[in-house]
């Protein structure tokens, strides 16, 4: 089963333009999908979960027709939305069981097995009987991923799911996903580049409503690389480093400013440096919003 995205288009009754014919083929797996805030990835999430009406354009799941099949995606789809609200008084055995039942898993005692399993597979059993509203950050997202999880999706979309969580939550919460995406199409939407690095088999990076960019994270590293040159100037230096050369992104190190520049070209007094998937991305956002300061 793939998920095939066509020339999909989003005007939103402010003006905005937020979708631009997007269009996208995703596999099994986990793929990626990178853009700075305000890039569309949240409306072509949403559009895919059902959420909102696109303009124009196309969605299939498969045979599917996303747009119009509404009830049928959903029976098939886990959604973690960005604001994963919960219930504070409710425990998470409680609340994962009335989620079931709401989609339609009505033996209370096979409701039970799969409830219990959940739990267990998100690491949230030992607490399964404690009020959400005790849980940290990472255990309300792996309780998102649980109720996402319910009814064995085919797809599954998260949506920034990473955004406030400790190293060690992260790391939990990314094996987690890894090991969905064995057989499920899992959509990871976010702005931390990282975290397509560690995960993904497959990315696609949007700005302003459109993809610039797709493909296997490693493909796209390598044709960059040998491209990427950096160099250490004073802060002051910036604007003409700017005005002479493609430089993609600036960092402090220890006080000093450290540039990276795209040149295909050698560059004197700069150094040859290993390309990376950050030097992807904001060559890319770069190129159409700027640098960012
Ligand atoms: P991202 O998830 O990449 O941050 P969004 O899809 O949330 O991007 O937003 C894309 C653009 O659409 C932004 O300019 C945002 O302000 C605008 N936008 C998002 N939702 C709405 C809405 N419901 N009404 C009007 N504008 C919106």
């Amino acid at each position: 089963m793939k998920l095939t995205i066509q020339d999909l288009s989003k005007t939103y009754s402010n003006g905005v333009h937020a979708l631009k014919g997007v269009s996208l083929t995703i596999n099994q797996g986990m793929f990626g999908l990178l853009g700075p805030n305000g890039a569309g990835k949240s409306s072509l999430m949403r559009t895919i979960a059902t959420l909102q009406e696109a303009d124009s354009g196309s969605v299939m799941l498969g045979d599917l027709d996303v747009l119009r099949q509404k009830e049928e995606v959903r029976k098939v789809l886990g959604y973690l939305p960005q604001e994963f609200g919960v219930y504070p008084r409710v425990t998470a055995e409680t609340m994962l069981d009335h989620i079931a039942s709401l989609k339609g898993i009505q033996n209370a005692k096979q409701r039970k097995e799969i409830v219990e399993g959940l739990l267990q597979k998100v690491n949230l059993f030992q607490v399964r009987k404690k009020n959400l509203g005790t849980f940290s950050g990472g255990m309300k997202q792996r309780f998102g991923i649980a109720q996402a999880l319910l009814g064995n999706p085919k797809l599954i979309i998260v949506d920034e799911p990473t955004a406030g969580l400790d190293p060690a939550e992260r790391n939990r919460f990314h094996n987690l996903l890894s090991e969905i995406g064995e057989n499920t199409i899992v959509i990871l939407s976010t702005h931390i580049v990282e975290d397509v690095t560690n995960l993904c088999s497959d990315m696609a990076i949007i700005c302003l409503g459109e993809v610039v960019a797709q493909g296997n994270p490693n493909d796209l590293v390598k044709e960059i690389s040998g491209k990427v040159w950096k160099k250490m100037i004073d802060k002051a230096e910036l604007e003409h480093y700017q005005a002479n050369y493609e430089v993609i992104s600036t960092s402090l190190k220890m006080g000093k400013t450290q540039i990276r520049v795209i040149s295909e070209e050698p560059l004197s007094n700069f150094e040859l440096t290993t390309a990376d998937l950050e030097d992807v991305y904001f060559s890319e956002i770069t190129k159409r919003v700027g640098l960012a300061v």
